[in-house]
């Protein structure tokens, strides 16, 4: 992993563009959401039946440019799944609860976290 990929790209949740290629970017405790997504937000809720837009109309450049964002995604939420099992550990959890409550075996939780 180089130097550049530790540094988490912000960026919008929904729509997975960087900070830099919105207006407003709005950050909670585990998500942010631009001000686009809002928008559309807002279009749905006036309106239930509009879909949430997909990502299918972009072309390769806008996918492209949404990879980093969504490999930051990945491995947040990778890095906050381990932070809650090494809490459950130092609980003295056993291995065989947080198997199952990942709906894995005690042996899967043990190899992939242990
Ligand atoms: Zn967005």
């Amino acid at each position: 992993m180089t130097a550049a990929a530790a540094t988490p790209t912000l960026a919008c949740s929904f729509c997975l563009r960087t900070a830099d290629a919105v207006d407003r970017l709005l950050g909670g405790p585990a998500v942010h959401i631009c001000d686009a997504c809002v928008s559309e937000c807002d279009r749905i809720l006036a309106d239930p039946s509009v879909p949430f837009p997909t990502m299918d109309g972009l072309d390769d450049d806008g996918l492209l440019a949404r990879l980093r964002p969504a490999a930051d995604r990945v491995e947040a939420a990778d890095a906050g799944l381990r932070g809650l099992v090494d809490l459950l550990r130092q609980r003295e959890v056993s291995w065989a609860r947080i198997g199952e409550a990942l709906g894995v075996s005690r042996q899967a939780a043990w190899q992939r976290f242990g």
